[in-house]
């Protein structure tokens, strides 16, 4: 077909780094397909056809010039946002080499502008006013809303008079701890519009972590709201602010006011904990005050927001971004990976309180005035249903998720997807993990009926915006694989040496330049920004994840680095094993860390969740062993099948396997910090567990 050429001409001219494709006749004749390895999935060409980037090539003259002249790419891009006074003559400033200096990034210095202002002022003025911005689905679902641009911009307006009242002044923080309410997005917005750090809390941390943030960035004021209700439960997000800040002031950082917004849905006003002169309730203040409010003009180098990283791996970094590079780097990865078009309705399930959250819920999409959908609740409240009812409800054409939700909903079996009709379903979007290819089947199959693409998007806190996504429409889709990097991004695999690799290769994922998303520092602490990610291999940026790139030059993430497990010197990433153990029609999740091993260095350990009602045996036990042993080799067979109810995850959802590689070696007084857990029962499950 055109789509096979299409792909193989192109292919054939990856720029370096991405190889060659050594099969060429078989893609051709379609016998690539056969295998499980080279399972391509193409786009229809209805799609494609009406695509940003509708094909191999376009996707490879775009990613050239952005590559080959990135000051010239990213400024005509930066061109269509609304700039006070435009960047000086140097677009871009970088140096990512240790031993050239310090570290230091930089787009679009001495441009003037304000992203605030770009979100909805420019699009109310080329005359989207009338059109939704957010649509809101409560827990309950009986409850929604929704704001048009024109009214997202007077409640901005109306909270930045007051946080100026107040006297918060550009440059200063304000900490938000606020559930999936439009008082979220809002509050953020309002903070740029007067050039103060928002540094957002996710609600669902407790208060010990909501009072380190407090001492670390000091702010005058807290946003929260009295409680918030998730699936059937109520949870009293003001009292654990009120906790927080008794702990923070005993660090000597006294918070002068908490500004309360009431959640009646979830809570009355009259049974929350009130101190005179420090707590304001939001709808006593916030209406009163007028609904325009001149914008705070910023240099594009100034900061935007703080926020934590997810905290898999150790303590959370306080990760800093910047307002001109982020504002234009969200936006058109937005536009790019998701294709979006003015006719879509996008619902990205994500919590503002993660990066997801700013760059894909807020920011990106509001810059190119898209109908956003928020939602408050839980995914599988009232039942596992849910999100098919939302996306029916609002006619979601652009879906973006987690896998561990995918991985969820798919344990609860394909009747409640197939009660729905998702007719306007039309992209489909992962992040967070790798997705495991049967995950990606059930997700593209069941949910998308076969026929919307999936953007898997690989990227970090620290980057701000995609770094590695297939762009619906140009390019077949490999389940599990994020294909190739985005525009301007340049990708590179090195070894143990920091030496790049070429072709079919596996090894550290690295970038070699410069983005306009790039963080620019670590909150207060730019050695240990210098250290963790420019100092372990020099002149690049190392992303801490590795990275496997096949013979046609797709890039499939492989995990931590710190998680890949040595067995007999055949180095295993945990994604790969546990994509294939989670291929098992029995197995809901899996989770697999490295443990000592006298003979063979280390031995692979599998944590295992069973699909509801399904009973431990001994037979399943060898099938499980038995699928990795096929699908990968002997020498990747788990040593040890450890039973888990649940696995230990991050608040974003991600496994934990830090305190699992404890458990799994019954280090059990060393779990660490465990503050950023969603559940800490389920340690104790899996220690009940060990020796079944
Ligand atoms: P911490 O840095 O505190 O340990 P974290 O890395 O989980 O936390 P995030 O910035 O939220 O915090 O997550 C980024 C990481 O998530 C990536 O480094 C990668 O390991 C993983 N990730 C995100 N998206 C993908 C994806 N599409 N495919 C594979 N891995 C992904
Ligand atoms: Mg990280």
């Amino acid at each position: 077909t055109t789509n096979h050429l299409r792909h193989v001409e192109s292919m054939a001219t990856m720029p370096s780094g991405a190889g060659k494709i050594p099969h060429l006749n078989a893609i051709i004749l379609g016998e690539a397909l056969a295998s499980e390895e080279n399972d391509l999935i193409f786009p229809s060409d209805d799609f494609s056809r009406q695509a940003h980037v509708p094909s191999p090539q376009k996707y490879l003259e775009m990613y050239k010039r952005s590559i080959e002249d990135p000051a010239g790419f990213w400024s005509d891009i930066a061109s269509d946002f609304f700039w006070k006074q435009k960047w000086g003559q140097q677009v871009y400033f970088e140096n990512l080499d240790v031993n050239k200096g310090d570290i230091r990034i930089e787009w679009f210095k001495g441009g003037i502008t304000n992203i605030c202002y770009n979100c909805l002022d420019r699009n109310v003025e080329a005359g989207l006013g009338d059109r939704i911005a957010l649509y809101w689905e409560g827990n309950e679902p009986c409850l929604d809303g929704s704001l048009t641009y024109s009214q997202l911009l007077q409640k901005v307006c109306q909270l930045a008079n007051y946080l100026k009242d107040i006297g918060v002044k550009k440059g200063d923080a304000v900490v938000v701890y606020l559930p999936m309410l439009m008082e979220l997005p809002i509050t953020m917005l309002a903070c740029a519009r007067i050039g103060a750090l928002h540094s957002v809390v996710f609600a669902g941390f407790s208060a010990e972590s909501v009072a380190q943030r407090i001492v670390d960035c000091k702010p005058k004021v807290v946003i929260t709201c009295n409680a918030v209700k998730r699936g059937s439960k109520v949870i009293h997000l003001k009292d654990i602010v009120d906790a927080a800040l008794i702990e923070s002031a005993r660090s000597g950082v006294c918070v002068e006011v908490c500004l309360t917004y009431i959640n009646e849905s979830a809570l009355k006003r009259g049974s929350t904990k009130w101190e005179e002169g420090r707590d304001i309730w939001w709808q006593d203040v916030i209406p009163k005050y007028p609904t325009t409010c001149a914008v705070e003009w910023v240099d594009a180098e100034d900061p935007l927001f703080l926020l934590y990283t997810s905290g898999s791996t150790g303590k959370p970094k306080g990760v800093l971004h910047t307002t001109g590079g982020y504002m234009v780097y969200t936006a058109t990865t937005f536009k790019y990976a998701f294709d979006y078009k003015p006719s879509d309705i996008y619902w990205c399930t994500a919590d503002c309180g993660w990066i997801t959250g700013h760059s894909y819920v807020t920011y990106g999409p509001l810059l190119n005035g898209t109908t956003v959908v928020i939602y408050e609740g839980a995914p599988n409240y009232p039942d596992p249903g849910r999100c098919w009812d939302i996306v029916d409800k609002y006619k979601v054409t652009i879906f973006y998720t987690a896998p561990t939700l995918v991985r969820s909903l798919m344990r609860d079996g394909d009747e409640y997807v197939k009660r729905y009709l998702r007719k306007s379903l039309r992209v489909l979007g992962s992040v967070g993990e790798p997705i495991n290819p049967s995950a990606w089947r059930w997700f593209y199959n069941v949910v998308g009926d076969s026929r919307c693409p999936i953007s898997d998007t690989w990227w970090q806190t620290e980057t701000g915006g995609f770094m590695m996504t297939p762009l619906p429409g140009a390019w077949p889709q490999k389940p599990g694989s994020a294909t190739f990097p985005f525009f301007g991004v340049q990708a590179v695999i090195v070894d143990e040496k920091g030496v790049e690799i070429e072709g079919e290769c596996s090894g550290y994922l690295c970038i070699k330049n410069s983005w306009p998303g790039a963080f620019r520092t670590l909150y207060g602490d730019h050695e240990r920004y210098e250290t963790t990610y420019f100092k372990p291999f020099s002149g690049y940026y190392f992303s801490g994840d590795g990275c496997r790139r096949d013979e046609d030059g797709y890039h499939w993430l492989t995990g931590r680095v710190d998680d890949v497990i040595n067995v007999s010197g055949h180095r295993i990433g945990t994604a790969e094993v546990e994509s294939a153990l989670v291929s098992h029609p029995q197995c809901a999740e899996a989770a697999v860390v490295g443990v000592e091993h006298e003979v063979k260095g280390q031995g692979i350990y599998a944590f295992v969740t069973l699909v509801e009602g399904v009973p431990y045996s001994e037979e399943l036990r060898k099938s499980l062993i038995l699928i990795v042993r096929k699908q990968i080799g002997a020498f990747a067979a788990p040593d040890r099948i450890h039973w888990a109810p649940g696995l230990p995850k991050t608040r974003s959802g991600k496994i934990m396997r830090r305190i699992l590689r404890k458990i799994a070696s019954k280090q059990l007084d060393e779990l660490g910090d465990t503050s950023t857990l969603a559940d800490p029962n389920v340690v104790d499950q899996l220690i009940a567990l060990a020796d079944k």
